[in-house]
C-alpha cells in the first residue's frame, strides 16, 4: 500500500500573534506572515555584520511570537539603517525595512523613543541642525575658503513651523 503525503502546504505561514496582525495593518508591515524565518535579512544586512546584537530575522521572530512589550521598548528595532538590501534578497517579499518602521511607529506612539534619538530630535528642534556641536571654526574656515557664507544662518522659522506641526498639537501650517 502506498503511503499518502499530503503536498498541500498552506500558502504562508500564519501566526496567532495579535502583535503580528498588529503590525500587519500598520502602513509598510504587510508582508510580516509570509516570514519562513529563513535568515537572509540577517546575512544581508550591515547593521547585523556590525553588531551581535542586532539580528532583523530574529526581531521579526519576536513579533510573530507576540512579544510586543520587549520589542517596543528596544533600541534595536531603531537601529536599521533602511538600506533595503534584506527586502532586495528576501525570497518571500517580506520588508524588514518597512516593519521595522512601523514598529517604530506605534512605539513613537506610545512614547518609546530611545533617547539617543530623542535627543537628536531635540537638537534639531533647538537650532535647526543636528550637528551644531561639531560645527567648529574649522568649518567656517573650510566654508570661507569654499566660497561658502561662513554663517550657517539657521533656519528658525523653519524650525518653529516643524514644532507647531509636529510637537505642539499636529496644527498644519
Ligand atoms: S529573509 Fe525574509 S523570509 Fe527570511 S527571515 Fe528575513 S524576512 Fe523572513
Ligand atoms: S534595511 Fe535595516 S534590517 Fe534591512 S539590511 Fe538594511 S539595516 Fe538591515
Amino acid at each position: 500500500m502506498t503511503e499518502h503525503v499530503n503536498t498541500e502546504l498552506p500558502a504562508y505561514h500564519e501566526p496567532s500573534s495579535s502583535f503580528a496582525k498588529e503590525i500587519e495593518l500598520e502602513p509598510g508591515g504587510s508582508g510580516i506572515m509570509h516570514c519562513i524565518q529563513c535568515g537572509m535579512c540577517t546575512a544581508s544586512c550591515m547593521v547585523a555584520n556590525m553588531t551581535d546584537r542586532y539580528r532583523p530575522r530574529k526581531l521579526i521572530q519576536k513579533i510573530l511570537l507576540g512579544k510586543r512589550e520587549e520589542v517596543l521598548t528596544s533600541e534595536l528595532p531603531w537601529l536599521c539603517m533602511t538600506c533595503r538590501l534584506c527586502e532586495e534578497r528576501c525570497q518571500e517579499d517580506v520588508d524588514p525595512t518597512d516593519i521595522f518602521t512601523a514598529v517604530r511607529e506605534i512605539a513613537a506612539r506610545e512614547g518609546y523613543i530611545p533617547a539617543v534619538f530623542q535627543n537628536a530630535i531635540d537638537k534639531v528642534l533647538e537650532d535647526g541642525w543636528m550637528l551644531n556641536d561639531s560645527y567648529t571654526d574649522f568649518e567656517e574656515d573650510d566654508r570661507s575658503d569654499l566660497g561658502l557664507d561662513a554663517d550657517l544662518g539657521w533656519n528658525t522659522e523653519f524650525v518653529k513651523k516643524i514644532k507647531k506641526r509636529y510637537f505642539k498639537g499636529g496644527i498644519e501650517v
